[in-house]
C-alpha cells in the first residue's frame, strides 16, 4: 500500500469486517517530529530524535518506577492506516506478501510496537529514542522491555514447564 492507499500490483483487499470495539482506551498521545508518512521512519532507531510520550489523566499514577528502565516496550495505534490488505507489495514490484509476514502499518488491528530508550521522565511526559510514528499517534501501553524485567510476583508451576 502506498501513502495515497491505493493498491499495488498483486495487492489483495478483503471485505473486512466492521472494527468491533476491543475495549481499547488510548491513554495518551505520541508526539514526533514526523507529520507525514513520507517522512517518518520504516522503524525506529534508538540514535533517532527524542520523541515525547504524553500521558492523559488518571493514567499517570502508573508511571511511579518506570524510570528504573532503560528500555520500554511501547504500544501504539497506527490510527492513519487502511486495514484491509491482507497481502502486500512494500516494494511496489509486484511480489507481493501476507499481513502477518510483515511489520506493515497496514493491518486489520493497526498495533505498532517499539522498542525504545528512555531518556527520562518529566511529570507526565517521557522523553524517549526510538519511535517511527506519526506526531498525534495515540498511545495504548507501556511496558518495560522483557529482557530487563524480572517478576515481582512468586512463581507459578508454569514458569517451570518446559518440552511437551
Ligand atoms: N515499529 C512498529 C512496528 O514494527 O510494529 C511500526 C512499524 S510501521 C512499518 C512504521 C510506519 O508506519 C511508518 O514509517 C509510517 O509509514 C507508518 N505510520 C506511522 N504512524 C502512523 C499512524 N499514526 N497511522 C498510520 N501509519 C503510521
Amino acid at each position: 500500500m502506498s501513502l495515497r492507499q491505493e493498491i499495488r500490483k498483486g495487492e489483495v483487499a478483503i471485505d473486512a469486517p466492521p472494527a468491533t470495539d476491543a475495549g481499547l482506551v488510548f491513554i495518551g498521545r505520541i508526539r514526533t517530529p514526523w507529520t507525514s508518512r513520507l517522512d517518518c521512519p520504516r522503524q525506529g532507531r534508538r540514535d533517532g530524535p527524542t520523541c515525547r510520550i504524553e500521558l492523559f489523566e488518571p493514567w499517570t499514577p502508573g508511571l511511579a518506577g518506570i524510570e528504573a528502565f532503560e528500555t520500554l516496550e511501547v504500544l501504539y495505534w497506527l490510527d492513519r492506516s487502511r486495514r484491509d490488505l491482507v497481502r502486500q507489495s512494500p516494494a511496489d514490484d509486484g511480489s507481493t506478501r501476507g499481513v502477518f509476514a510483515l511489520r506493515s502499518p497496514v493491518r486489520p488491528n493497526p498495533i505498532g510496537t517499539s522498542l525504545v530508550t528512555l531518556l527520562g521522565v518529566e511529570g507526565a511526559t517521557m522523553l524517549v529514542r526510538g519511535l517511527d510514528c506519526l506526531d498525534g499517534t495515540p498511545l495504548i501501553d507501556l511496558k518495560p522491555d522483557r529482557c530487563a524485567f524480572t517478576p515481582l510476583a512468586p512463581p507459578q508451576p508454569g514458569d517451570f514447564q518446559v518440552g511437551d
